[in-house]
């Protein structure tokens, strides 16, 4: 099993330049390579900011002093954990801008990507920059240097372009892509409920402008290697049964539903509704849900959990302060060996019942939520202390 997460950004490069001006400082190369390894346990990872030249820059350190090594099948690895360089891109598309993926065998691979965009961006050290291309000479350039590449976020209101550039793909794409990433406000049945996504594979990444919220969605990948080979495969063959995603459930996300500036309020009236139904308003956040009911061709069915697995990062579940957190991964090593692997009887006597339980809801998938909103997170609902609801 390969836990992947294919959606990292890179605070700044270890020259002390910025790279993603919105992330933590700490959201370095080297970091991010521990964090993602040794704490998370993760197995594959997209660093999205690696056309950057500080982070290649980066890469190029650490492959000179051993700690990276270069994979036959494309990508990097570190011990456990192979690193695929990639870069998100923001283009204008339809009715809007939205932000696109592309993933490469090496540094190699994304240096000619550059060189063939190089006039198209103007600055190449900063993080989700605009590229003034179509998009189908970036698939071209994308393509040439043998990468690949999907929609980012596909669902939000900001730069996602299901959330504000189309309703269907197929009106502004002349080829349509063989992935989309989710984003943390919807599920894997809401996105099939938009007919053209059913033959798509579907990702959960963490879009992580800080180390703690690495993973916090993720995927399992069976059935290839970790390697950019890999992850081409299961594009390539449409394996989507490979994948299975680790994600938030819609309804925590914070833009699941629509959102009036005026009001400053989430409506709470049956989906969809694009407008404010108590002040009329059109000044609104548009809700992932409303926007998608009012696009989709069917109904938003129940969630498959043989596909879609709804879960919280583990220091989210209730009883896992600072302490236990510590605690818990001294002793088993990674959340994901934490939260997937460990025996009950293994858990119990360093966890204590409450939270051993907490961890086995989580694998089971069941967990109840909280709704977020008005920028908020929601949350599991703590029905061991009544009180505390
Ligand atoms: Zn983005
Ligand atoms: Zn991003």
């Amino acid at each position: 099993m390969i836990y992947a997460d294919l959606h990292i950004h890179i605070g700044q490069s270890l020259d002390g330049k910025a790279v993603k001006i919105t992330a933590s400082k700490s959201l370095t190369l080297p970091n991010i390579l521990e964090v993602a390894r040794d704490i998370k346990g993760l197995n594959l990872i997209g660093i999205v900011d690696a056309h950057s030249l500080g982070v290649r820059q980066d890469f190029k350190t650490l492959l000179a002093s051993g700690r990276l090594r270069s994979l036959a099948e494309g990508g990097y690895a570190s011990g456990s954990l192979t690193i695929i360089p990639g870069h998100e891109i923001e283009l204008s598309i339809g009715d809007g801008n939205a932000h696109f993926l592309a993933y490469f065998p090496s540094l190699e691979h994304v240096e000619k990507y550059v060189q063939e965009l190089r006039t198209t961006t103007k600055n190449w050290q900063l993080s989700t920059q605009k590229g003034h291309v179509s998009i189908d000479r970036w698939i071209e350039a994308v393509y040439k240097a043998e990468g690949i590449w999907f929609p980012a976020h596909a669902f939000t209101p900001h730069k996602g372009i299901y959330g504000n550039c189309c309703r269907r793909l197929s009106d502004v794409l002349s080829i349509l892509p063989q992935a989309l990433e989710i984003g943390l406000s919807a599920d894997r049945a809401m996105a099939q409920s938009i007919n053209e996504l059913k033959s798509v594979v579907l990702f959960s990444n963490s879009d992580a402008h800080s180390l703690p919220n690495i993973a916090r969605e993720y995927n399992s990948l069976t059935g290839v290697n970790s390697s950019f080979g890999g992850l081409r495969d299961i594009l390539r063959e449409n394996t989507k049964k490979a994948v299975r995603n680790y994600g938030l459930p819609p309804k925590v996300g914070k833009y699941h539903r629509t959102y009036c500036l005026s009001c400053e309020r989430i409506v709470t009236a049956s989906p969809p509704q694009l407008s404010c139904p108590a002040c009329g308003s059109q000044h609104v956040v548009m809700g992932v849900l409303d926007r998608l009911i009012s696009i989709a061709d069917n109904e938003i069915e129940d969630c498959d959990p043989s596909g879609y697995v709804y879960q919280v990062p583990l220091q989210r579940l209730p009883g896992i302060g600072p302490k236990m957190y510590q605690r818990l991964l001294k002793c088993f090593g990674t959340e994901m060996a934490i939260l997937h692997n460990v025996p009950e009887e293994d858990l119990l006597p360093i966890a204590g019942e409450k939270v051993t339980y907490w961890i086995l809801q989580a694998r089971g998938n069941a967990l109840t939520f909280l709704s977020g909103g008005g920028g908020v997170f929601g949350r599991v609902v703590d029905i061991l202390s009544p009180k505390e609801e």
